[in-house]
């Protein structure tokens, strides 16, 4: 095999499948380097195994689901937008549907056509990819890259493009060797945070472990601020609480200090507490003789029951004989029901890496860096990072385009 190419994209995951493919349809000898046993590892687990490949919808709703560095995709997106990566998969013989939020996926649900999809549209593009390729070091001398590899290949390029992603699922080949080659090259790497996972609490919730909290409203307060307030579902683990208002409230809150930050949740968001007031008046008539630990069935689900009452610390009686006082409790407890946050979990267990390659240092236009000719840095190892919804995959096939597309020479 041969070890002198114009191009070597060092990453075959979304981003770099994308940018080789870019790479060589401009004429590029471009060649993919990827540690894992195949490409594309981290894709197949995307979308719960059904790969969310884009969102379809304007680039401002992309830019406002951009949690970090929106600004820094405005061109990108202008350049290969969401519309053009449904182009881009059905032009390659993906067909696609779009689902509940304009979540775009391949209508056989499988990511594993989404990958083949990719490795298709490379391989008649004439990209050459080299697997089970651990790199040693990466150095650049005059205007070549050499990539030194453990098995002592060294290969040669005029221009690199990284595209090793971010640090969390490292079962998917994960690792932190694009923030070593950005320092290696001088570059500041912004310390690689926790996003889109749960947030683990004070409390101990392993009670609660599996339960589903839906049309909820959750907002994360601290010293008497809001800093996020959102309705939605949730869902309880041993330790943390996770699912859709968790996940996004993570990517909000991971670059503040959280200690004394706490949960609080609204059980009924549709009812002010006057209007709660005005139900329990009218319905503690109607159930008097009914425990009261039985009536909250009627306002929660089954397995909150014994938790909220540890919460609210009323013992159990008759529905007649709760004191105003103890109703209010109720009324507050519904409304403001609060965990305290102990922190974000395990980075390894995000579904994004918040963090990298500093993207004040890099060409928005391109992907260049501003400090290496010929240098490019493409996808979650840049510090970009957004909610769920295709908004995460869209930011490595648009910087992984422009980045193809802009190769010198
Ligand atoms: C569980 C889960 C579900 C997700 N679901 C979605 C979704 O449905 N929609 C969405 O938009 N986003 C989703 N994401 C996020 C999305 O998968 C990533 O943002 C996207 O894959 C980033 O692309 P990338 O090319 O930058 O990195 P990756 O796809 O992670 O690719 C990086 C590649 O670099 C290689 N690499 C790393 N280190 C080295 C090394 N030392 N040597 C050689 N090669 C190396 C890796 O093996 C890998 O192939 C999900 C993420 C997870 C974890």
């Amino acid at each position: 095999m041969k070890t002198k190419y114009d191009v070597i994209v060092i990453g075959g995951g979304a981003s770099g499948m994308m940018a080789s493919i870019f790479s060589a349809r401009n004429g590029h000898d471009t060649l993919v380097l990827d540690h894992n046993e195949k490409l594309g590892k981290k894709l197949y687990i995307t979308g719960k195994g059904k790969c969310n490949i884009t969102n379809n919808s304007s680039i401002e709703n992309h830019l406002s689901n951009i949690i970090t560095n929106s600004k820094f995709m405005y061109s990108a997106l202008n350049t290969f937008s969401p519309q053009d990566t449904m182009q881009f998969f059905e032009d390659n013989g993906l067909s696609l549907r779009t689902e509940r939020g304009n979540r775009v996926f391949p209508t056989s649900d499988k990511s594993s056509d989404v990958i083949k999809t990719l490795e298709k549209a490379m391989q008649r593009s004439g990209v050459i990819v080299s697997l089970n390729n651990e790199i040693e070091r990466v150095d650049k001398r005059g205007d070549v890259f050499y990539i030194l590899c453990t098995n002592k290949i060294e290969y040669t390029c005029s221009s690199l493009i990284v595209a090793t992603g971010g640090v969390s699922y490292s079962g998917t080949g994960a690792s932190s060797l694009g923030y070593e080659i950005a320092r290696k090259f001088s570059h500041n790497v912004i310390e690689p945070k926790s996003a889109l996972c749960p947030i683990v609490v004070k409390e101990d919730v392993s009670e609660l472990n599996g339960l589903a909290l839906r049309n909820v409203n959750m907002k994360i307060e601290k010293d008497g601020k809001v800093l996020t307030n959102e309705q939605g579902e949730l869902l309880f683990t041993y330790t943390s609480l996770t699912g859709p208002l968790p996940l996004t409230a993570s990517s909000r809150i991971n670059k503040i200090d959280l200690s004394g930050a706490k949960i609080i949740i609204d059980f009924k968001p549709a009812l002010t507490e006057q209007k709660l007031e005005e139900k329990f008046i009218r319905e503690f008539k109607d159930y008097a003789k009914k425990d009261f630990k039985n009536y909250l069935h009627t306002l929660l689900p089954e397995s909150m029951i014994d938790y909220f009452m540890k919460k609210l610390n009323i013992k159990n009686k008759k529905v007649a004989d709760l004191t105003k006082q103890e109703r209010n409790k109720l009324i507050s407890t519904l409304k403001r029901f609060d965990f305290s946050i102990e922190s974000l979990d395990n980075i390894n267990i995000s579904i994004v890496t918040s963090g990298g390659v500093d993207i004040k240092e890099i060409n928005n236009k391109t992907c260049e860096s501003k400090l290496v000719d010929n240098l490019y840095f493409v996808g979650e190892v840049l510090d970009v990072d957004a909610l769920t919804g295709g908004f995460n995959l869209q930011i490595a096939w648009s910087t992984g385009y422009v980045a193809g597309n802009s190769i010198k020479g």
